[in-house]
C-alpha cells in the first residue's frame, strides 16, 4: 500500500503549524521541525518538502494554504511519507484528525507523528490509536478550559480584585484618594443632572489628570461611573457577582443609579424631571400673589404664564405674560450672576435622588430577572407594585443643584440639564419673580422686561 519506490529512500514531507495553543506550550515551529527532522533522520527518510501553516494569522486558522498544498502533493504521489509533530497536538479536534485519516487512506501515504511512537494513519490500527489519543487530548483541553473557567468564577465569587489599574484604584485594588474624590464629585454632578460633556470639560480645564494623562471625554466619565467596581462590586461576565474585597468609593445605591442612568436605551440624563414647565410657581401674580402656571394664551395662541383664574378664591386670573421671552430673560438673569457658588446640594434632595434612583434600579433588575425567567410573572408584578408604592411614598424635596463654582459653568451645562435641575438652579437664585400688570403704553413690544420684578436670595 505504500507508494515507496524500489531501491530509493522514502521521500518525506514535514508539516508544521503555528498556533497559539502550541506556542504557549513552547512548541513553536522550530521545536516541531526539529523533532520531525529527527524522526526522518532516524527512519532514513529524505525530506523533500516542508509545509507550514499559521493559525495565528488573519485567516484565524480557517484557511490553511499549506495543508491544501500538502494534500495536492500527496495526491500527486510526490511523497512517500508525511511527518507531523504529534497526533494529539496537531489534531486537537477529531474532525481534523479524520481529515488526515481520509487523506492517508485516499492516497495510501503514511502519516507519522514525531511523538506518539509514530502512529501510521494509513493502517486501521494506527487510525484507531490516533483516534484514542486525539479523544484523550480533546478531553484534556476541555478539562483545562473548564478548570480555568471555574477558577475565574471562584475568583469572581470570592470578590477578588480583577487585577488591573483603573481610575480610582491601583493595580492591586487600593483606593487612590485624589481619584476617588473626583469619582464622588462626578457621581454627584451626574445625578444632579449636570451634562456629561460639561463635567468632562471642567475636569480637563482644572487640569485633573485622567488615567492615561489625556483630556477628559464624556465616554471616560461614563465608563468610570457605570463600573460597579466603584461601589466595591465584583463583576463576572457582565454581571455583578459578589461584594469585592476592595473598598467602595460610592455607595451601592449610587452605583445602581448611575448604572441605570447609563443603561443602553436611556437618554443619559436628558429626560425631564417631574417638572415640565420651568417657571411654574416661581412667577407670582402681582395682583393676588398666586403662583402662575403655563398655558396657551387665548388671544395670541402663544405659550404663556398666567394667574390661574379658577383655583380657589385667591387667584384672580388677571395677569398673563408670554412664556418664551420670559424664560429667556429669567435664565439670562440667573446665569449672569458673577458667582453662584452659594448653591449647595441640600441633603434631602441628595437622599431623595439616592432612594428613588435605587428603587428605579431595582425595578430594572426585577424586569431583567423576569425577562431571564429567574422569577415568575406573579412575583415580578408583586415586587414591582411594592417598589412603586415605596417610591410614591418618598417625599419629593425641592431639588438643588450641586455646588457649582461659576455662572459660566452652569451656562455650559444648561442645555444638558433636565428641567428639574434648571429649575433647582433658578430656585437657588430667586426667592420669587413678581409679574407686574401689562402697561398700556403705545409702541411697547409684546414682551416688556420691566414687568418682571425678581426677588433674589441674599
Ligand atoms: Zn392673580
Amino acid at each position: 500500500m505504500n507508494a515507496q519506490r524500489e531501491g530509493a529512500r522514502a521521500r518525506a514531507a514535514i508539516y508544521t503549524r503555528i498556533s497559539k495553543d502550541l506556542q504557549l506550550e513552547g512548541l513553536g515551529v522550530a521545536r516541531q521541525l526539529k523533532d520531525c527532522l529527527a524522526l526522518a533522520a532516524k527512519q532514513d527518510w529524505e525530506v523533500v518538502e516542508k509545509f507550514e501553516d499559521n493559525d495565528i494569522s488573519a485567516s484565524g486558522g480557517k484557511v490553511r494554504p499549506d495543508y491544501d498544498r500538502l494534500k495536492a502533493f500527496m495526491e500527486a504521489g510526490a511523497v512517500d511519507v508525511v511527518v507531523v509533530y504529534s497526533a494529539d497536538r496537531l489534531h486537537r479536534n477529531s474532525r481534523e484528525l479524520e481529515d488526515w485519516i481520509d487523506l492517508a487512506s485516499a492516497t495510501g501515504i503514511n502519516i507519522h507523528s514525531a511523538t506518539n511512537g509514530s502512529i501510521d494513519l494509513s493502517t486501521p490500527d494506527g487510525q484507531t490509536m490516533a483516534r484514542v489519543v486525539t479523544a484523550f487530548a480533546a478531553g484534556e483541553v476541555a478539562k483545562t478550559r473548564m478548570r480555568i473557567t471555574r477558577k475565574h468564577l471562584e475568583l469572581a465569587e470570592a470578590g477578588a480584585w480583577p487585577g488591573q489599574k483603573c481610575y480610582g484604584f491601583t493595580a492591586g485594588g487600593k483606593v487612590i484618594e485624589e481619584e476617588a474624590a473626583i469619582i464622588r464629585e462626578m457621581a454627584a454632578r451626574v445625578l444632579a443632572g449636570e451634562g456629561i460633556n460639561a463635567i468632562a470639560r471642567d475636569l480637563t480645564e482644572r487640569g485633573i489628570p485622567t488615567a492615561r494623562a489625556a483630556a477628559w471625554r464624556a465616554a471616560s466619565v461614563i465608563n468610570i461611573l457605570k463600573a460597579p467596581r466603584i461601589a466595591g462590586l465584583r463583576v463576572h461576565k457582565g454581571k455583578v457577582a459578589s461584594k469585592g474585597q476592595w473598598p467602595a468609593i460610592v455607595s451601592e445605591d449610587v452605583s445602581a443609579m448611575l448604572r441605570a442612568k447609563f443603561a443602553p436605551g436611556r437618554s443619559g440624563g436628558k429626560r425631564g424631571g417631574p417638572r415640565k414647565h420651568l417657571l411654574t410657581g416661581l412667577l407670582k401674580c402681582s395682583k393676588c400673589g398666586t403662583g402662575m402656571v403655563k398655558s396657551i394664551n387665548g388671544k395670541s395662541k402663544k405659550p404663556s404664564y398666567r394667574c390661574p383664574r379658577n383655583v380657589g378664591a385667591a387667584a384672580c386670573g388677571g395677569t398673563t405674560i408670554v412664556a418664551a421671552e420670559t424664560e429667556s430673560w429669567v435664565i439670562e438673569a440667573a446665569l449672569r450672576l458673577h458667582d453662584v457658588s452659594v448653591l449647595k446640594q441640600s441633603s434631602d434632595s441628595e437622599e431623595w435622588l439616592e432612594k428613588s434612583g435605587a428603587l428605579d434600579a431595582r425595578l430594572e433588575e426585577l424586569a431583567g430577572d423576569y425577562g431571564t425567567g429567574t422569577i415568575s410573572r406573579g412575583e415580578w408584578m408583586a415586587a414591582k407594585s411594592a417598589i412603586e408604592r415605596a417610591k410614591a411614598a418618598l417625599p419629593v424635596p425641592v431639588m438643588r443643584p450641586p455646588k457649582l463654582s461659576t455662572g459660566e459653568m452652569v451656562r455650559d451645562s444648561w442645555e444638558d440639564m433636565p428641567v428639574s435641575a434648571r429649575r433647582a438652579i433658578l430656585d437657588a437664585v430667586f426667592v420669587k419673580i413678581v409679574v407686574l400688570p401689562r402697561r398700556h403704553v403705545t409702541g411697547l413690544k409684546a414682551f416688556d422686561p420691566d414687568r418682571l420684578s425678581p426677588e433674589w436670595w441674599r
